[in-house]
């Protein structure tokens, strides 16, 4: 899942990516309305965090602008604690969530977990797909109920799978949303850190689509055995 925040407050854009990456997101970051309103426009972000006060032009105008462009990512806004009136053009100009400052990081990240599985479908925490199970809050994947230990990049990776299960996703797309734009990205090694995956999970939920991409979806064997019809 890749992020964009947008925060002029240097200390607290810093703490907000921190806080973020530490969660396992590929974060992007601007400083200012323009800078931000540019990368929401031409990136594919899962989910961005918006301050409202920003020099250059402000979050409620770089929110229209974006909504009125048709970009429909989900959008926490940063308010200044009791305006209630930048809560309500917030959401009026396309909002999804809001947090007020100061804020505790958790909320941040309970309510950005939130409108990413929301965006996907997802009404609960925990993903499931056959076997395998994927907690968001904690960052944990289980086969069969058992631990399994994920590096960070392979966590991204199935978490991204396991949001659009059910739909082939390319390479192209994986990349796009696995890594921040300072990153030295290279669609071959999808290839290699699904290939981990799948000996890691020792369960068969993620197919190749050969020229499309991944599809995520239960072992051959969960599903209902066809019918024979010369048996
Ligand atoms: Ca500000």
């Amino acid at each position: 899942m890749r992020l964009l925040v947008v925060e002029d407050d240097r200390d607290l854009n810093r703490q907000i990516v921190a806080g973020l990456e530490g969660a396992g997101y590929a974060v992007d970051r601007a400083f200012d309305g323009e800078e931000g309103h540019f990368l929401g426009d031409t990136e594919p972000y899962d989910a961005v965090v918006l301050d409202i006060g920003l020099p250059k032009r402000d979050g409620i105008a770089v929110l229209e602008a974006w909504r009125a462009a048709g970009r429909a990512m989900p959008v926490l806004i940063l308010t200044a604690r009791d305006r209630w009136s930048d809560k309500v053009k917030g959401f009026d100009a396309g909002a999804d969530d809001y947090v007020a400052k100061p804020f505790h990081m958790e909320e941040v990240l309970a309510r950005v977990r939130a409108l990413l599985r929301r965006a996907a479908g997802h009404a609960s925490a925990e993903l499931t797909c056959g076997p395998v199970t994927l907690d968001t809050r904690a960052g944990r994947v289980a086969v069969d109920g058992n631990a399994v230990k994920l590096t960070s990049h392979e966590y991204r990776l199935l978490s991204y799978l396991m949001h659009h299960m059910g739909r082939i996703v390319s390479r192209g797309e994986i990349v796009e949303h696995l890594y921040d734009q300072d990153f030295d990205r290279d669609s071959n090694t999808i290839e290699v850190f699904v290939g981990r995956l799948r000996r890691k999970l020792g369960v068969d939920i993620i197919q190749t689509m050969r020229g499309l991409g991944y599809l995520v979806a239960p072992p051959e064997a969960e599903k209902k055995p066809a019918a024979r019809k010369d048996a």
